[in-house]
């Protein structure tokens, strides 16, 4: 429902490009490998619902997410009741049972936390049958989480991976061995040396398994774009390419062109012809020159449009304005060729005429990557979906 929103800076999000980014890599693979959609951290910042809908559309058959709160959004959602549901981050077991009752698949890296998980989970059956609850619990499904090199989260050893087996074998009423995967480093970069470390590793540990999971995944974006993923996975965890950003930056090509699915726009909300001296801004930083056409902006860092996008342009008409003075909380000021009336739309992200601003370039201005930016846009900004 958009009759609420008055504002003019607004994220548009471009759905038919995030259905045919997913389309576009589904269509490279072999025909049974499984993609789901990386939404987490509210879609990229693009808006979870929607995005997952438009990737949905395009062909994936689940999703991930970081955090308990994020599937349960999902789940919650009448378009996501039945769908494939894995959260990637580490959760507490006291959150077994009600992971399991969602049907929402969850990451264990260690055989402790599926001890304690186990005593929530009995203890909640005993709950059931004592009447507290009709419904009886579904085995919970778990993804193992193998640290081949990554170093953030999962186990390292063919033993642990053992015991974790074993345990899955005696307690299947509770628990379901769904899914084995790993996490690259270093899949976005040119040199492949750890990568291909970490994919032997990984081979090695899945090698050890008398009886594989349903699922078998390595590849996030980078290494389902720049490696093929291999016959023996059959699921790839797509992110940051869904959204049309390439996680190579500009060192290494996309294999098809990605379609960036955010733009950024607003509107000049003032605007005025400044004398020689004039000043413009917090600290003064900026001094006119005699004609300037000084435009102001209703964005600011508390909208994530950041302190230091000082310097940066954004486009009017397809021409270039750059930003002078500093960026204040909610508004910021651009200096124009000429005058344009109040309500001219301002291009931020985005195309305009033959010109276009990609988060790629705000990130290479700003030294990050377009993740962060995507991510930092705050609520203030509303998401409009076309
Ligand atoms: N898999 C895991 C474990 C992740 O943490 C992430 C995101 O950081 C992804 C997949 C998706 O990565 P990308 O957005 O680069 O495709």
């Amino acid at each position: 429902n958009n009759n609420n929103i008055f504002r003019k800076t607004i994220a548009w999000i471009d759905r038919e490009a995030i259905s045919s980014n997913v389309r576009n890599q589904l269509s490279r693979m072999n025909g049974t490998t499984k993609l789901f959609a990386v939404v987490k951290a509210n879609g990229y910042g693009h808006g979870a619902i929607e995005v997952a809908k438009a990737a949905k559309r395009g062909g994936a058959t689940g999703f991930c997410v970081a955090i308990i709160e994020e599937a349960l959004e999902l789940r919650n959602h009448d378009s996501f009741k039945d769908d494939p549901l894995l959260v990637m981050g580490l959760s507490h077991p006291n959150e077994a049972p009600i992971m399991a009752k969602k049907k929402i698949s969850i990451t264990v890296t260690n055989l402790e936390w599926l001890q304690d998980a186990l005593l929530f989970m009995s203890q909640q059956q005993k709950n059931s049958q004592n009447g507290a609850s009709t419904q009886p619990l579904l085995p919970l499904n778990v993804h193992v989480a193998v640290d081949t090199g990554m170093g953030r989260i999962g186990l390292t050893s063919v033993e642990d991976l053992a015991k974790i087996q074993s345990f899955f074998n005696q307690h299947s009423a509770y628990f379901k061995f769904e899914g084995i995967f790993t996490h690259f480093a270093t899949a976005d970069s040119t040199d492949s040396t750890l990568y291909a470390i970490q994919f032997e590793k990984f081979h090695r540990m899945l090698s050890s398994l008398a009886k594989k999971p349903t699922y078998v995944h390595i590849s996030n974006s980078a290494s389902a774009l720049y490696h093929n993923p291999p016959i023996w996975c059959n699921m790839i965890r797509f992110g940051i390419a869904m959204y049309g950003l390439n996680p190579g930056g500009k060192s290494i090509p996309s294999p098809f062109p990605l379609k960036q699915a955010l733009s950024l726009v607003t509107e000049l909300v003032h605007v005025k012809r400044v004398k020689e001296g004039d000043t413009i801004g917090y600290g003064a930083t900026y001094k006119a020159k005699e004609g300037d056409w000084i435009g102001t902006l209703p964005i600011g860092y508390a909208d994530g449009w950041r302190r230091d996008l000082q310097g940066q342009t954004v486009l009017i008409q397809g021409e270039r304005c750059e930003i002078i003075g500093r960026v204040c909380m909610d508004q910021c000021m651009i200096r124009m060729p000429r005058e344009y009336p109040v309500g001219t739309q301002v291009v931020l992200v985005g195309k305009s005429e033959k010109d276009e601003i990609t988060l790629q370039e705000l990130s290479d201005k700003l030294n990050t990557i377009h993740y962060e930016l995507a991510c930092c846009f705050t609520n203030r900004v509303p998401r409009l979906y076309f």
